[in-house]
This record gives C-alpha cells, structure tokens and sequence, in this order.
C-alpha cells in the first residue's frame, strides 16, 4: 500500500491510523451508532455486467451536507465481482470495510453488519474529507489492491433513512441466512478451525478463534466465511488452525488452539477454553455484540447486547461491562459473545450453558428463543421480569430457574466442608474498586503499552501520549 496510492484524498491512509479512537467532543458526525436504529452494512456478489467498477453513488445527504456534532442514519451497500468470488466470501469482504475505513487518519470504524458505528473527526473534514466519494475512493483502491480476487466493485453510500428502512429488513436477511448456514455443523466433524487478528489494532493480545460451533465475537463471521478467508489470503488476518489434540472436551480445549493463539499474541495468551467464561476463556477484542456477565449473588450469568439503552440486572450499562470485558485480555466471570454464538449448543456448556443463565433483555431473548431449551425459555428473566438483583432473585425462585438448586447445594457445603465454603464466599465476595489484570493492553497514539500483572487503585487515570526519543528517530 503505497501513499501514492491516496495522493488525491485529502488526508492520509494508512495503516498507522487503525486503532484511533475519535471521540465525541471531536468528531464532526457519527454515522450509525447507539443513537441510529437502522445501519447497516452489506457486500454482495454480484454478476460481472452487473458492476461497473469504481462507481461510487451517494443516495441521501452527503458529509458536506451535514450538521456539525450529529448522528445520521448510514448504510454501506457494496457489490463486488470476480471469477474466483463465491458467496461464502461475501461476509469476509464485508469484515474488511472495517479494516480498510480505520486506514483513513480521523475516520474510526467499529462494530459491523447491523450495528456499524462510525465517526469521522473534526480535523480530517476541516482538512478536506467533506464527501463519500473520498470514502469511496479509498475503499475502492484498497479493495482491488489488497483482495485482488475482487475485479470489479461498486459502492453506494446511503444516509436517506426512507432507503435505508427499505433495505434494512433485506440485509437482516442475509445475515440470518449466512449464519444458518453454519448451524448444525459440529466442532468435532472438523479439522481445521480459523484464527482472526484483525482486531488486534485496538485489541493487541486478542485473537479470534472461530469454530463451527462458536462464532466469532463480532458475530460477522462463521467458520465457512473463515475457511474461504484463509483460502484466499493465507497470510490475511484470517488463518487456519490445525485443531490438534482434543485436550478438554467439555470446556473446549485444543492443543492447536492453544499453540496457535500463543504464537498470535506473542505468547500473552497460551491457553484457551472455548466454551466457557471461567478460567481461560476466549479473550474479548471490543467489538462483540454482547457480553456475558457473572453474576456472583444469584451464580448466574447475565447477557446484555450493544445498544441496550438501560443498565443490565446488576446496575451497570453496557458501556461499563465492556469496558471490564474487552482489551484482549482473559477476565473471570466477563466474555464477549456474538448472538450467532447463542444459539450454539456449544454455548457456555461447560459453565452449564442455559441452566447457567438467568438474564437478558428481551430483544436478545427474541433473537434466540429457538435455541433456548424450551424448559427454561420463561425461567430466564428479562428486564419485564427483574431490574435489580433483588427481583432477580425472587423471579428465579418463583421460577425455580435451575441456578437455585446451586444456591442450596453450595449451602449444604458451606454446613459440610469449610475450605470449599471459603472458596465460594471468595467467589461471591464483592469486588474490590481495583483494576486487576495479568495483562492489560493499552493502546495509545500508535503505541502498544503492556502491562504485566497490574493493579490499578485510581479515582481518574489520564493517559497522555508524549513523544520517546525513540519514537521520535523512527
Ligand atoms: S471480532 Fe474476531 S473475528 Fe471479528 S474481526 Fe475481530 S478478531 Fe476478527
């Protein structure tokens, strides 16, 4: 990716800009985000004499048009052409709208498919990046130079909401069906899984490991789309991971998969346990569509979806148990998920899977009734049912959710053997208002910071970047 390449793009492109934050005070306007019901974005393939390459159409207003400091309604609808394109490529394509748009310096992409959240700052709109066509243009040229199996690719931008209501149900759709398409194929009816580091720009020690039965994070791809991914560009952020040796069945452990991430995170993470979100668990970027949460008073875990606009069962919003969750690291207790993940039978098993959960909001629990063991479905509270612990206690007595059979079991222990007792009063001990971390990522202004085994008491942490001499001689 040469510079010259954006000798006409008002500001620069490059990889150098992947992992910039913009934050509100800085932003000139959000497209998508918390704040826009209806976003999308959708690749499709298409017929060759259905796409005249480099054609790039704006339906709607266009930046220049648009209020200062505003969130506006956004879809990104690109449709590609190639004689090697088939359509298990069409959710890899689209993952890389990510990845392309966060090369352009003050433009921040994150999240994916229905959920797209995108910023564009300040500085690089006073700098000339007034129009889509730019965005356009940037998204063309790094397209046909870094996946050269796209010939042809033509992109519309949309910002009219009456257009994007229109498409909006379609590009569910679709989604839907690529994710159906994975279902019912098994972890252990396969060979090979997918690794993917492509968040590792704003997550540096997160590695994606994505199995039939356990969707990636972001929820944006499958193992299919993995495979076809690894397929086209082995040396891309999406690889292939020898499974090896079936260490642990029940929590999900592989010896390919441990070696394989310990190589991709430059040994921070050197085991992982896929199904489940104690001990060592799949690490979280920042870019899942929920997380699943414990919940020490109850021994139960709650879930809550991005875009959930009230504070989950145990007072918190989500933006604070992300914040807890993501990074990379390995947290007891805090997983990112994808919805498609919820709906695997893998899901959580070994901390129980369903009979483990006792909350969610209710849109979540509609985009996953069909999975849920039909006993259990009206055991699992949702924000109709429980606000506080308090009411989640009750709902799930009065349900006789089976995390009650645990409250007494570990009562029975506590009268019969007091060392185990300990442990559990440990477990249900309230937190500390410390950070902890073995690792803890940081990054800033370009630099990844580590560190090691970290305790952070701090009523504010201000983080300020300063130039090293040694970053000043590269
Ligand atoms: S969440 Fe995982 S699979 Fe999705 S883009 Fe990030 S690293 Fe890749």
């Amino acid at each position: 990716m040469g510079m010259s390449m954006f000798q006409d793009i008002p500001v620069e492109v490059g990889v150098i800009y992947e992992g910039e934050r913009i934050r509100r005070k800085d932003m000139f306007v959000e497209l998508g985000g918390p704040d826009i019901k209806e976003k999308f974005e959708l690749v499709r393939i298409k017929n060759p004499d259905e796409v005249e390459d480099g054609k790039i159409s704006i339906i709607g207003p266009d930046l220049k048009e648009m209020e200062e400091g505003k969130s506006y309604p956004f879809g990104i609808y690109i449709e590609v052409a190639g004689s090697k394109l088939d359509p298990d490529l069409e959710g890899v394509i689209e993952r890389r709208i990510h990845q392309y748009c966060n090369y352009i310096e003050g433009f921040m992409h994150v999240n994916q498919r229905y959920d797209i959240w995108i910023r564009l700052s300040k500085k690089s709109f006073q700098k000339g990046f007034n129009t889509f066509q730019y965005l356009g243009k940037v998204l063309h040229r790094l397209f046909k130079s870094e996946l050269p199996i796209v010939e042809k690719i033509q992109i519309t931008f949309i910002t009219d909401p009456d257009k994007i209501r229109e498409i909006y149900p379609e590009a569910l759709k679709i989604y839907e069906a690529r994710d159906a398409k994975a279902r019912g194929l098994k972890d252990e009816e396969v060979d090979k899984f997918y690794g993917c580091v492509l968040c590792q720009s704003f997550a540096p020690t997160h590695c994606c490991v994505i199995t039939p039965q356990r969707y990636s994070n972001c929820g944006a791809i499958s193992w299919f789309d993995g495979r076809a991914s690894a397929s086209i560009d082995p040396k891309g952020p999406v690889f292939e991971i020898e499974k090896g040796e079936l260490l642990d069945p029940v929590k999900g452990e592989y010896s390919g998969v441990n070696e394989a991430v310990k190589k991709r995170t430059m040994g921070e993470v050197t085991r992982v346990w896929l199904y489940t979100a104690f001990g060592y668990p799949h690490t979280s970027c920042g870019c899942f569509e929920g997380v699943a949460f414990y919940i020490p008073e109850v021994d139960g875990i709650g879930i809550v979806h991005r875009g959930y606009p009230e504070v989950a069962v145990n007072g918190l919003p989500f933006s604070t148990l992300a914040d807890s969750t993501a990074g990379g690291r390995q947290v007891d207790g805090f997983h990112g998920v994808s919805i498609e993940y919820m709906r695997s039978p893998k899901f959580l098993q070994a901390d129980g899977g369903y009979t483990r959960v006792v909350w969610m909001p209710k849109e979540v629990k509609e985009r996953v009734k069909n999975f849920i063991p039909a006993d259990l479905v009206d055991k699992i509270a949702t924000e109709e049912d429980a606000k506080t612990i308090d009411e989640l206690k009750a709902f799930l007595k009065a349900k006789n959710h089976p995390v009650v059979q645990r409250w007494r079991a570990e009562a029975v222990v506590a009268e019969t053997t007091p060392s185990e007792a300990k442990e559990a009063e440990a477990v249900e001990a309230p937190a500390e208002p410390v950070v902890t971390a073995a690792t803890l990522p940081i990054t800033a202004g370009g630099f990844k910071i580590i560190l090691k085994d970290a305790k952070i008491y701090a009523k504010k942490v201000i983080i300020r970047t300063f130039k090293s001499e040694k970053s000043e001689k590269r």
